[in-house]
């Protein structure tokens, strides 16, 4: 699975336009928002199951007792934030302007003041056929770096096969914006053909840059003004940075976004340019930063739990591991969907298996294997991702016994 992450300098330039159809055309089956701070991607991602709701906790903040509180004002004459103010004979505080310090109860001569734990914003994790993970921060909360980390990490979690994750990013260079670029293939950078437009691109781009993020660069609205789109395209190329394109100024947008579509659905040419920009991005993502090409690698393990097990066949789940430059990248469990004459190793095969690595292994599921392209590595122990890990640096060498034992052959899967 490749992760795309879609950033813009600042607000408005059509950063969900751009995600929500890139979701489209890749068909992608795990989306995050990470724009804590103004999530809108589920106003088109329209999902139909129920959402899993949980509290996000933030700092902890000051409660005042009133029942204690005997109004001396010491706690507000400390605040350094100016969040305690006078209720009538007692002090209450502002939750939003309250820091967390504990000042406040340090100096309250009447143990009036506790710091709690604070609800700072509502997580939410859609699982259908896609998994869709957002997040919103209440009002004046911090943290909000640690909220994108969670909704991004939700969505890693759950998220099905699937060749692409979009995130879709927070504007600017903040705290949301660099916690969300961790773990990322690619940054796509949406920019405005404009004086500030190309400001906020140069600092977004210095920000990646120091997180030696892999990115990329699109115009929207280009047609508003060629001559800074051109001077952005330029700038690009002499930083090294693919361009991957411009989106004209098209009104289908805005009528597909207030009717709370993507543009992908609707034949303009926006569309058509958005299309061919995802077509660069998904062949820059083939690419490392040196553009060499990537070399991915399937490798399944039948499996016991997290160890290899002895018999193909009867394992009781098979972990798909995702390697990229021989490091692993994903990993993925699924049940075993149980054996039947043949059904195992072209199941596997089907879902991209390019090497399968067992305890033991009966020789027909070898031979359909060996059809179908699948290198088999038989005679592993262990764990599971060590023996993947052994693999990748050329040190599992199989042992190649197959079970010829007619119970063996059974419990193997070959028949
Ligand atoms: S310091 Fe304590 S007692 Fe005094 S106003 Fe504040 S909460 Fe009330
Ligand atoms: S915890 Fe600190 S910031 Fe919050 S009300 Fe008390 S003194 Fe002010």
């Amino acid at each position: 699975m490749k992760r795309l992450l879609v950033l813009s300098g600042k607000g408005g330039t059509g950063k969900t336009t751009v995600s929500s159809s890139f979701i489209e055309f890749a068909q992608a089956r795990a989306i995050a928002d990470c724009d804590v701070d103004a999530p809108n991607l589920h106003l088109i991602t329209k999902m139909e199951v129920k959402p899993e709701v949980s509290d996000f906790m933030g700092a902890e903040k000051a409660v005042i007792n009133p029942e204690k509180c005997i109004g001396c004002g010491q706690c507000a004459e400390y605040c350094r934030f100016g969040a305690v103010k006078s209720c009538g004979e007692v002090y209450q505080i502002q939750d939003y302007a309250c820091e967390g310090c504990g000042i406040c109860e340090y100096v309250c001569p009447q143990s009036a003041v506790i710091m709690k734990d604070d609800v700072a914003g509502r997580q939410e994790l859609y699982k259908g056929e896609t998994v869709f993970s957002t997040a919103a921060l209440k009002m004046g909360r911090g943290n909000s770096g640690k909220l994108v980390t969670a909704v991004k990490l939700a969505m890693l979690k759950a998220a099905p096969e699937t060749e692409l994750a979009v995130v879709d990013g927070s504007p600017g260079i903040g705290c949301p914006v660099i916690a969300s670029m961790s773990g990322m293939d690619l940054v796509l950078i949406v920019a405005e053909p404009s004086v500030s437009g190309k400001n906020d691109l140069e600092r977004l781009i210095k920000t990646a840059e120091s997180f030696q993020m892999k990115m990329g660069v699109c115009v929207n609205k280009w047609n508003t003004s060629p001559e800074k789109t051109e001077e952005i395209e330029e700038w690009c190329n002499v930083q090294g940075i693919p361009f991957m394109g411009k989106i004209p100024y098209d009104k289908e947008v805005l009528k597909a976004v207030n009717a709370g579509k993507s543009v992908a659905g609707v034949d303009c040419p926006a569309r058509t340019a958005l299309l061919q920009i995802y077509q660069n991005v998904r062949n820059e993502l083939k690419y490392n930063k040196n553009k060499k090409e990537i070399i991915v690698m399937k490798i399944v393990v039948a499996a016991m739990g997290k160890e290899v097990a002895g018999h193909f066949g009867h394992c009781e789940n098979f972990i798909f591991f995702e390697t990229e430059e021989n490091k692993i990248v994903a990993e993925n469990s699924v049940p075993n969907p149980g054996h039947r004459p043949g059904f195992l190793p072209n199941f596997l095969a089907d879902h991209g298996a390019e090497v399968i690595i067992s305890g033991g292994m009966g020789g027909g599921a070898v031979d359909i294997f060996n059809e179908r392209g699948v290198e088999v590595i038989v005679g592993a122990q262990g764990d599971a991702a060590a023996a993947v890990e052994a693999y990748l640096k050329g040190e599992l060498i199989s042992t190649g016994s197959i079970c010829h034992e007619h119970e063996h052959a059974h419990e193997c899967g070959e028949h």
